[in-house]
């Protein structure tokens, strides 16, 4: 990855955007971060909430449901996962939801997912098969290969298919969209104020080690910064305007908020997006982490995530300016979304059939979704490792609906 960052830049005879680094090192087809592997996980990179509890899925599942009664029941909906990475959350919500027959049995769900390594391991986890049974269809040419849109999930019995864009999700259909983690792996532009005005930072070969890369800054405005920069500062307060050195932004959230708002506000429905973030203009958030531990931006290109703190400000002003029929709530925190919806009483039923040791885990998990800095309970320095901080406050919920139905459950 490396290698082939050096030649993109010097094919392109100057330093490339941050979002152009950030696109190539998660999603080039070849050595992107996600393209490959599983990197989820105590022995992959890092761990998200689906994956700490089952209750997280479970508790989008019990949103959802609100949602379709809010949206009058429809017999037919799509279900629009973003970035599902092992496919935990929709499996928790097909499993959580399944005996609810009037509202599981009119899901079509629809998976928007760039890596065929994930791809993969979501079609295990969510038990497809194709519909003839057989696991791979011969092509007309006779070699096995996939065949992405005749597949089910044993869970619940529903069709599953695969998409690279939601561009390619078929419209018509009221639908009900989930983003967890996803806006903060879509590349970032950063921006700086120097003395000659607004930079932006870029990505340059370093020239005293051949082996490296470095941050650079543009000597004057750039395309990135005449058209995010100054749109993003729009919307800016007259404080944030005065304070602000730093400033990153994200078209490609702001792009797939815009057709969420266009999709819910013309076929019905309503779309979910938590991730870590705040409602403000982010400064310099991007960070890299591999195998669970921060390492630099620039450092293991390909074998680092990189992730960006979502700019919730921005998607609330792009969905309010497109006027499309879409209403947009919160962000609220993780923790008032799960408390909204009674992740506590979930906890306590399961916990009830639960021998100790699988009740010590939910409970530790229960802590890590709605629990906030450290956890309190621990000591030494060897369990602050074992249990990270809990997410509640940090993650937030943000809803874009269709604007006739009211505020959903967790945002009245
Ligand atoms: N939602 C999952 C995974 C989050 S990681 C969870 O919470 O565990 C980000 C996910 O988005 C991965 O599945 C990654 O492959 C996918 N992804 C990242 N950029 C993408 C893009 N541009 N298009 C489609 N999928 C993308």
């Amino acid at each position: 990855m490396a290698k082939h960052l050096k030649a993109l830049i010097r094919f392109r005879g100057g330093p490339i955007t941050v979002a152009e680094y950030m696109e190539e090192v998660l999603t080039n087809p070849n050595a992107g971060f996600y393209m490959n592997r599983d990197v989820f996980g105590t022995h992959g990179d890092f761990v998200t909430s689906p994956d700490i509890s089952q209750m997280f899925g479970e508790m989008v599942g019990v949103w959802s449901m609100c949602l379709w009664h809010q949206m009058g029941q429809p017999e037919a909906v799509n279900i629009i996962e973003l970035g599902p990475g092992r496919g935990t959350l929709m499996a928790d919500l097909l499993r959580g939801t399944a005996k609810f027959k009037d509202f599981s049995q009119t899901l079509s769900v629809h998976l928007v997912e760039c890596s065929p390594a994930l791809r993969k391991i979501q079609h295990e986890t969510l038990k497809c098969v194709y519909k003839g049974g057989a696991e791979e269809k011969p092509t007309a040419d006779g070699q096995n290969s996939e065949v992405v849109d005749d597949r089910i999930s044993q869970i619940s019995g529903v069709p599953v298919a695969w998409h690279f864009d939601l561009d390619q999700v078929p419209r018509g259909v009221p639908t009900i969209i989930i983003a967890h983690e996803f806006y903060d792996a879509l590349p970032i532009h950063q921006f700086q104020k120097s003395p000659r005005g607004w930079c932006e930072k870029l990505v340059d070969v370093a020239e005293d080690d051949c082996q490296g890369l470095r941050f650079v800054l543009s000597p004057g405005p750039t395309a990135a910064s005449k058209l995010f920069l100054t749109r993003r500062m729009k919307w800016a307060s007259l404080q944030e305007k005065a304070e602000i050195e730093h400033v990153e932004v994200c078209p490609q959230a702001m792009k797939v908020t815009a057709d969420i708002a266009k999709r819910v506000g013309g076929d019905g429905g309503g779309a979910l997006i938590v991730d870590y973030g705040d409602s403000k203009i982010v400064s310099d958030s991007l960070q890299a982490i591999k195998k669970h531990e921060f390492v630099h931006v620039l450092d293991s290109p390909g074998n680092a995530d990189l992730s960006a703190y979502v700019d919730f400000a921005a998607l609330k002003h792009v969905v309010e300016d497109a006027a499309v029929g879409a209403a947009v709530y919160g962000p609220i925190t993780q923790s008032q979304f799960l408390g909204a919806l009674g992740i506590n009483f979930r906890l306590e039923s399961l916990v009830q059939n639960a021998t100790d040791e699988q009740a010590e885990a939910l409970q530790l998990g229960y802590w890590r979704l709605v629990g906030d800095g450290p956890a309190p309970w621990l000591d030494s320095d060897d369990d602050v490792n074992r249990v990270p901080p809990g997410m509640g406050s940090r993650y937030k919920a943000l809803v874009v609906v269709n604007d006739k139905y009211g505020a959903p459950v967790g945002f009245q």
